[in-house]
């Protein structure tokens, strides 16, 4: 049965993308340890994106007086 065998492979395939491994981050292109193929960014990156979300304005500006 060479169709079991295919389907096998196509599993075994599906997982190794899936498993945790370093891969470049897509915003700096560092390497940087992921814990699965949703993870593209590195912590990092992932930080500063939040941290700009919640200062949205300069910082210098808005803090000033
Ligand atoms: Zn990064």
């Amino acid at each position: 049965m060479e169709d079991f065998d295919n389907d096998a492979d196509t599993i075994m395939a599906r997982a190794h993308n899936d498993v945790p491994q370093e891969r470049p981050c897509l915003r700096c292109r560092t390497p940087f340890w992921s814990e699965g193929f949703g993870e593209r960014i590195c912590r990092r990156c992932k930080g500063l994106s939040a941290w700009r979300n919640g200062v949205s304005v300069s910082p210098g500006l808005a803090r000033r007086r």
